[in-house]
């Protein structure tokens, strides 16, 4: 039977078929979006817990990490961010893995993921400078670039001692 509903999404009333995602109801475009969407994410938190299994080399996550992730996810933090900030955590950083980290996995998360977005966003810049370095005559890219380099590292080296 066709029933009168509220779209979640676009909040159109409508009389007929509602589709139905976690306890919500959906037009069917809308319904595809979500779906779509919730795919995506999937995707996304599937790509996060192989690096973790990858990092610790287990082959089932805790739940309570998977809990403080999901509460990090709530409070507005993305799939990609968190991933990104493990990475850089193990990764760049080499801190040493230790099995106890998966009980504090959210504490990492908030310390460094402000700095993983700086990281990020500098490696962007770098590598934006150096693709831009060699579109210059051969002559003056040798210069360019050692003058580039250098300044460069000077800042790195600074952000490590100001933490
Ligand atoms: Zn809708």
């Amino acid at each position: 039977m066709y029933k009168k509903f509220t779209c979640q999404l676009c909040g159109v009333n409508k009389t007929g078929l509602s589709y139905l995602v976690d306890k919500k109801n959906y037009c069917y475009s809308c319904y595809e979006k979500v779906i779509s969407q919730k795919q995506a994410q999937e995707e996304k938190s599937q790509e996060l817990y192989n690096l973790i299994k990858d990092i610790f080399k287990i082959d089932i996550i805790p739940q309570f990490t998977i809990d403080s992730i999901s509460q990090e996810i709530k409070k507005g933090k993305t799939w990609n961010g968190i991933k990104e900030t493990i990475n850089y955590y193990y990764n760049v950083k080499y801190y040493e893995v230790k099995e106890n980290d998966l009980l504090y996995i959210s504490t990492i998360i908030n310390r460094y993921y402000e700095e993983t977005y700086q990281y990020l966003k500098k490696q962007k810049e770098v590598q934006k400078a150096n693709e831009s370095v060699d579109l210059t005559p051969v002559k003056r890219t040798v210069n360019v670039r050692k003058s580039s380099l250098v300044k460069k590292q000077k800042d790195f080296n600074y952000k490590i001692e100001d933490l």
